[in-house]
């Protein structure tokens, strides 16, 4: 057989010989060679090192030796067809010798015989080497399972960890940073100077920053991991508009922006889903138009979609299905504000890449808005894109969200809608509430 290192034949076995186990013989040898490439049994000289075979008495007649190689086949060699002129990539050696001083000679049938014999013992040492082969393969499958199951196990315990300081963090953040928001907006009622004012208005907005990127970072850690579940219950759709527009007012009023709002008559009053999220997917991107809009106008508009305008340009893999008793919410936002670079646009959903960009580093940014929305809207069955002519033209947020109808819409809407007064407008059949250039609030809410 050849050794490991493929230089040398090691003697491996022997029937009915002296020949001493595990010799070696080198193999360049020419003989060696003679015989690696022929097929056929090949007569060998009696004293060549292969047969070895040494005089012991002075009249003594040599036997007739022959060698024949044996293919040593590997599972690769039988991925082709040819077999059995499979091209092995190596050979062992049989040698066979007739008993000395007998005379005899080796006569063609049994040659022939010896090289049907090689066949075998090539085709019996290909099962071992498969057999060995395999049984090495499965033993390194359960080594690499089990390392994979403690990687799994140690990944699991260090989301969990991870998951439980954010919580802790989170949570024991939220008491110091409610104090400061109300004690800072109280603060705004009192007599300040202009100065004053403006540092006030400052921290006001600093902690509002840090206790929505607090609660973003847990979300995306909890949406990363998948533990993070709709709460899906009835709710009023239209109220929940009017929600929006109520704590956007104070912002666009500071602003003195103009905020639009559209809902198209069809649009359900009583809608099934996760109201909480959906209103944060709400509040982000009107409160990026606000945000990046300087002067203008921003309009909402919600409307039922119908399914063949649901097809967003950027994602055609998109194919909404909708099914008894459900519907697809529009909401479009547009604005006039700074717009977005045709190289920003294709970055706006990767969290924290626009923390940097040119338009973001001239306001409060994470950028973890836009890609917390885009995993609450995919959670709701549906996409989220946005488009903008370039820098200095606006821009247009566009998302569908698939929702539930109520089946009873008034007996849901009397639970869980606070009556909604006649100035808060969004309870109608055809709600359209416009705000116009509002004076600003006694005090500033930055809540979006
Ligand atoms: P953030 O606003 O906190 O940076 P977002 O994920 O909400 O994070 O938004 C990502 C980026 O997308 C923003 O930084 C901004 O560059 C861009 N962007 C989003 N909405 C608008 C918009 N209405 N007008 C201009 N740029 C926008």
């Amino acid at each position: 057989m050849p050794s490991r290192s493929g230089t040398t034949l090691q003697l491996s076995h022997t029937i009915h010989s002296n020949a001493p186990l595990g010799s070696l013989v080198p193999i360049n040898l020419p003989i060696v060679s003679k015989i690696f490439n022929s097929n056929r049994a090949e007569r060998i000289p009696y004293n060549c090192p292969l047969a070895s075979v040494k005089t012991q008495k002075s009249r003594y007649v040599p036997p007739e030796v022959v060698a024949i190689r044996v293919p040593l086949l590997q599972l690769t060699n039988f991925q082709i067809n040819d077999w059995p002129e499979l091209s092995a990539k190596s050979f062992a050696v049989m040698v066979l010798m007739l008993p000395p001083d007998s005379a005899r000679k080796w006569r063609p049938h049994e040659l022939e015989l010896v090289e049907v014999v090689a066949d075998q013992v090539a085709v019996a040492l290909s099962h071992a080497a498969i057999l060995e082969e395999s049984m090495r393969a499965r033993d390194m499958l359960m080594e690499q399972n089990i390392a994979l199951d403690a990687a799994r196990r140690e990944a699991e315990m260090a989301i969990c960890a991870r998951n439980d300081f954010l919580a802790v963090m989170n949570h024991e953040m939220q008491t110091p940073m409610r104090a400061i928001v109300s004690l800072s907006s109280l603060l705004l009622e009192t007599k300040l100077t202009a100065e004053q004012r403006i540092m006030v208005e400052t921290i006001l907005k600093s902690s509002d920053l840090l206790a929505t990127l607090s609660n973003d970072v847990l979300d995306i850690s909890k949406l990363g991991d998948g533990s993070l579940e709709l709460d899906i219950a009835p709710f009023n759709l239209h109220t929940m508009f009017s929600d929006v527009v109520n704590l956007i007012k104070p912002v666009a009023a500071f602003k003195r922006l103009s905020v639009m709002v559209h809902l198209s008559p069809e649009l359900p009053t009583g809608a099934i889903g996760d109201h909480k999220r959906l209103m944060q997917i709400i509040l982000n991107v009107v409160g990026n138009s606000i945000k990046f809009t300087k002067e203008g106008h921003i309009s909402i508009t919600a409307s039922m979609a119908k399914p063949d305008s649901l097809r967003d340009p950027y994602a055609p893999d998109f194919h909404p299905v909708l099914s008894d008793g459900s519907f697809y919410l529009a909401v479009q936002v547009k604005d006039t504000g700074c717009g977005i670079s045709p190289q920003d646009l294709p970055h706006t959903f990767t969290k924290f890449a626009h923390s940097q960009n040119a338009t973001s580093k001239w306001h409060s940014s994470n950028g973890l808005g836009l890609a917390l929305s885009k995993r609450f809207v995919g959670l709701m069955q549906g996409n989220i894109w946005l488009q903008s002519e370039g820098v200095g033209k606006g821009c247009t947020t566009t998302f569908f969200v698939k929702l539930g109808i109520a089946d009873k819409p008034n007996a849901i809407l009397q639970r869980i809608a606070p009556p909604v007064k006649p100035n808060q407008g969004a309870q109608g059949q055809n709600s359209s509430m416009i705000y116009g250039n509002m004076a600003a609030p006694p005090f500033y809410q930055s809540s979006v």
